[in-house]
């Protein structure tokens, strides 16, 4: 264990914890001396040796100092500073946050350009006493990454989030792998690089409270943390982790699994376009760049996933079916009720005869072409 050591969330005036009466077992076990009901509230979250019990030490952290005086700010390590990790961090440096960052590749470049500061050795992001940690790994990598972090050695009541694309795998994770006194906030931010790279307003965060402290400053630790997307504009969608695996193998799976099924076909761009098929274009781009490791852990670690492909095999089969049973009510037609027979005129022609120039059939063909002038562009173009 480390010296003492300490970090400081500052709220502002405005922050004003909402519940005293609760008992905080940092007070109870005498390492926190509070200041959690003062207004403004300014709370000082400690870690100490016994010795130096209740004694706070100002980690001079900086943490407590930015350009935005209206919302506290944090001091934020994200362990997995790859696509996802860097796009955060913009956001999180813009607001004032100190930020610190681990991953498994050497991103020292990308982290200072940020304003962080990158650690190469956990042990070393450990002791410096984040108020939260970020994990921000790909979904595959998660166990390990968690695993191979010397947890015992953030402060006792560190507050860990992740941001998986998947929800219930990484709360079972975490509960079973993280000390009881560490509050977790499960969260998926519904957007990235590609789709919210102007911003977040609008974009949905869902996020799942897991396990947070009965106490003021923890609770207010938390509140502070999802006030960072909160200010950004996001829709904070709170929801259990089980309910965001079922509405998300429905959208996020199946939008990722059709983007990926059109990008085998190798659409191309042509001088015809109509907006449906420029979505479809947008479709593939969008989801695509992603990796793809992202896509089998929304397929892998979301049981919901696989019955979404099999309804999606058997749409197909369905669509299938009924074109066909289509055709062969046409050909049955012509071959049980006198209709003209199949076209044998031309050698090794095989193709039924779907337009004999019936008055008919040239109605069925002018409605056809109405088809073509894609005339749901308007719907199929959102
Ligand atoms: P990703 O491919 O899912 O994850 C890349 C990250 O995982 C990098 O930080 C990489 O570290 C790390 N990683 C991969 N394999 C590893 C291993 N074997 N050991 C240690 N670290 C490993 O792509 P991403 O887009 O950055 O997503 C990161 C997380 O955010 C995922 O859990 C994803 O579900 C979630 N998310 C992504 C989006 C998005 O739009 N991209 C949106 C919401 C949530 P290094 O870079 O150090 O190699």
């Amino acid at each position: 264990m480390s010296s003492s050591t300490s970090s400081r969330l500052h709220l502002p005036s405005s922050w004003h914890a909402t519940t005293t009466k609760a008992t905080c077992r940092w007070r109870r076990q005498g390492l926190l001396p509070v200041a959690a009901a003062a207004a403004p509230l300014r709370l000082r979250a400690v870690h100490a040796t016994d010795a130096a019990a209740g004694q706070p030490i100002d980690a001079g952290s900086g943490a407590d100092e930015g350009p935005d005086d209206q919302h506290p700010r944090l001091k934020i390590a994200i362990v997995g500073f790859g696509n996802f990790g860097q796009f955060l961090a913009r956001t999180f440096a813009r607001q004032g946050h100190t930020l610190l960052a681990h991953s498994r590749t050497d991103h020292s470049a990308a982290a200072a350009a940020l304003g962080a500061t990158f650690f190469a050795d956990p042990h070393d992001l450990c002791e410096s006493q984040p108020d939260v940690v970020i994990l921000a790994t790909s979904i595959l990598s998660a166990k390990a990454v968690l695993h191979s972090l010397p947890v015992h050695r953030f402060r006792r009541n560190t507050l860990f989030v992740d941001v998986l694309s998947v929800k219930e795998f990484p709360k079972n994770l975490l509960l079973a792998s993280l000390p009881d006194d560490f509050d977790i906030i499960c969260t998926h931010p519904m957007f990235g690089p590609e789709s919210a790279g102007g911003g977040w307003r609008g974009h949905p965060f869902v996020f799942d409270r897991v396990r947070v402290g009965d106490c003021p400053a923890r609770r207010a630790r938390a509140e502070a943390f999802l006030d960072v997307f909160a200010r950004e504009g996001c829709r904070m969608e709170e929801m259990s982790c089980a309910r965001h695996d079922e509405l998300a193998a429905a959208t996020q799976f199946l939008t990722h699994t059709v983007g990926r099924m059109l990008a085998l076909l190798g659409l191309e761009p042509t001088p015809i376009d109509t907006m449906g098929y420029q979505a479809l274009l947008r479709l593939v781009a969008n989801t695509c760049s992603d990796s793809f490791d992202l896509y089998n852990g929304l397929f892998m670690y979301n049981q919901n996933s696989t019955e979404l492909l099999n309804r999606l095999e058997s749409a197909m089969d369905e669509i299938k079916r009924r074109l066909f049973d289509e055709l062969h009510e046409v050909l049955r037609k012509q071959l049980f009720e006198g209709s003209p027979p199949l076209n044998t005129d031309s050698p090794g022609s095989s193709s039924p005869p779907l337009n004999t120039g019936s008055p008919s059939d040239s109605s069925s063909a002018t409605k056809s072409t109405d088809h073509d002038q894609d005339a749901h562009d308007d719907k199929s173009g959102q």
